[in-house]
């Protein structure tokens, strides 16, 4: 999968994705990320990006004709018209089921904007989505697209050692994951739940999904909801 980041501030994004797991699957060759700077594509000699607002007001706003021009390079250089994502506080919520989904396309860009946004123009023409990390507003869309990248990335087959690393996390299947322990079996008197050092592998099994079950329950209740346990399901939680 390539993912291009569209910017004014890769140097922002470039800190990000060359760290940690997204690198390391860069180098494995799993994935691919590129970041683009929009300045480079403005047309005059200032290499003016944003403009006023029209109508009265403050504030500055991303200029259509430079991203269009920075978005078309790339799709020549791809020989391919990508999926577009707009980091939008105005877009649907990112959810799980979303970064699994725009993990299988080939080719995925994401724009960040910044001051005001994004002329509207260029977001009718172009734009196959806007998606928000959340109810609240930010300087830019860089922070926001770099949580998009990384929860797509680790979707991607190959990035993580084995799939089970991201099914059995919370939210893949709708469920909070259980509560996990590493050494030592008794820290500051707090001991490990007996089951997980017993080697019975059945056990540990219907253990976790116990507590999957309840800590969803009783952490997210609206995500408990939804899930639409039969009845009897529910009441073996607290048995
Ligand atoms: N004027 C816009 C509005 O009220 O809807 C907000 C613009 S915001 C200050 C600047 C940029 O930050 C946006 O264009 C977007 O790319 C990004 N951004 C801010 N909050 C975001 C969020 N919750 N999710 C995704 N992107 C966000």
């Amino acid at each position: 999968m390539r993912i291009d980041i569209l910017t004014l501030f890769p140097e922002m994004c470039n800190a990000v994705i060359n760290e940690s797991i997204i690198g390391r699957a860069q180098k494995k060759c799993a994935i691919e990320v590129f970041c683009h700077q929009i300045r480079d594509y403005a047309n005059d000699k200032h290499n003016r990006v944003d403009d006023t607002v029209y109508g009265p007001g403050m504030g500055m706003l991303m200029m259509a004709e430079p991203i269009a021009v920075c978005f078309e390079a790339l799709c020549e250089e791809l020989s391919d018209r990508p999926r577009l994502v707009y980091m939008s506080p105005q877009g649907k919520a990112l959810t799980q089921q979303k970064a699994e989904e725009l993990s299988k396309f080939k080719n995925l860009t994401v724009l960040c904007g910044h001051y005001e946004g994004v002329d509207e123009r260029f977001i009718e023409e172009f734009v196959d989505e806007e998606i928000s990390i959340g109810d609240y507003v930010l300087t830019g869309g860089e922070l926001p697209a770099l949580v998009l990248v990384d929860a797509v990335i680790r979707m991607v087959p190959g990035v993580l050692s084995d799939d089970i690393c991201f099914k059995e996390e919370s939210h893949y299947n709708g469920f909070l994951e259980y509560p996990q322990y590493t050494k030592p079996a008794v820290w500051r008197g707090k001991e490990v739940p007996e089951v997980l050092l017993s080697g019975h592998h059945e056990n540990i099994e219907k253990w976790r999904r116990e507590q999957s079950r309840l800590r969803t329950k009783l952490k997210r209740p609206d995500l408990f909801e939804k899930l639409n346990l039969p009845e009897n399901q529910e009441k073996e939680l607290f048995h």
